[in-house]
């Protein structure tokens, strides 16, 4: 019995890292055996901050899918498609958006916090689509009718905002057309990335999750460690090295062990990040085993795509008459 119908998606603006791996995706790997799921690959999300640049869109979209399939999400369990692939995302995103007042919008607390960011590296980020971000986000969950959504707690915002805007149209309208989604929390942390602040495409400090050996190895030899360690037996300070707290996650078992000799000055540096390397490499060898025989059937991969959008294309068209009618928008 499925538990309730979720709605997710990622952006494909960029290659999908170890954080998104460990915040999401492992969770919906989770999730598709107990819910109807609909996982999107969101292109028209990743167009509002990279409408400057789309060059490289549809290979990131087929990279994406490449992971998700390589890490076990299953396209017969689960209807994974690209978002701009059901053009009703965009014309009920412009429905919605005609009552959904604009301060809603502008007390969004990640809409400022970005337009900062991005707007730091030089980009125009006072556009239309980059403040109608979150219709377009409540459009994705109410096309579907989803009554879960899995949500980090950066994110707990935008879902609230879903459900106001879901309480706003079947009021307006005077019909329960949309359930108001709920949250499904993860357990997930948020993983660091190399230089110790979150793991972020926007940081360039991420580990690729399709990262081969040489490139883990490369990415672990850069992250900073207790700068006061100058000699290897020199005692160190775990709980200010990125090492360190990698091995937390990634390797349980020695992770004890490992904490003691660096105290004690038995374990060096450069020794420490290649038993991490090492426990990554194996850890995530069968997923990449996976991702290299996806690579070689891009056929496959657009398959499931369309196979993904036809079957998010029947419930799709269904709801939007049912929503149109309710608008008199006949
Ligand atoms: P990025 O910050 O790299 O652009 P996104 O904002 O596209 O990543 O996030 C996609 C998904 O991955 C979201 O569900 C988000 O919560 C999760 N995620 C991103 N970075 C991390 C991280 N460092 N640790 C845990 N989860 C993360």
């Amino acid at each position: 019995m499925s538990k309730g119908r979720i709605f997710s998606g990622m952006q494909p603006s960029g290659r999908f890292h170890l954080g998104n791996y460990m915040g999401a995706l492992e969770n919906w790997i989770k999730l598709q055996n107990d819910y109807e799921c609909f996982f999107s690959i969101v292109d028209l999300h990743a167009l509002t901050s990279s409408y400057d640049d789309t060059s490289k869109l549809q290979d990131n979209i087929m990279e994406m899918a490449i992971d998700w399939l390589s890490a076990g999400l299953d396209p017969e369990k689960n209807v994974i498609f690209v978002q701009s692939h059901v053009k009703e995302h965009a014309e009920l995103a412009l429905l919605l958006g005609m009552s959904t007042p604009l301060s809603w919008l502008e007390r969004v607390p990640t809409y400022k916090d970005k337009i900062a960011n991005l707007g730091s590296q030089g980009k125009d980020m006072y556009t239309y689509g980059f403040l109608g971000y979150p219709v377009l986000m409540a459009a994705d969950i109410m096309l579907y009718k989803a009554t879960c959504v899995p949500v980090g707690e950066d994110q707990t915002a935008h879902l609230e905002l879903t459900r106001e805007i879901v309480r706003r149209f079947n009021y307006l309208y005077k019909k329960d057309v949309f359930p108001e989604p709920e949250a499904v929390y993860s357990k997930a942390k948020v993983l660091p990335g190399i230089d110790g602040r979150k793991m972020s495409k926007s940081y360039g400090n991420t580990i690729p999750f399709g990262a081969s050996p040489e490139e883990m190895m490369e990415r672990i030899r850069m992250m900073t460690t207790d700068p006061a360690r100058i000699k290897k037996d020199d005692p160190g300070n775990p709980d200010i090295c990125i090492v360190y707290a990698f091995q937390k996650v990634f390797n349980t078992e020695e992770v004890v062990d490992i904490e003691a000799k660096c105290r004690a000055g038995e374990i060096g540096c450069v020794q420490c990040k290649k038993i991490l390397a090492e426990k990554m490499n194996y850890m995530l060898a069968d997923i990449h085993t996976k991702r290299e025989e996806l690579k070689q059937k891009p056929g496959y991969i657009k398959e499931v795509l369309e196979f993904g959008a036809q079957r998010a294309q029947v419930e799709a068209s269904k709801n939007m008459v049912e929503i149109k009618e309710a608008m008199n928008v006949l």
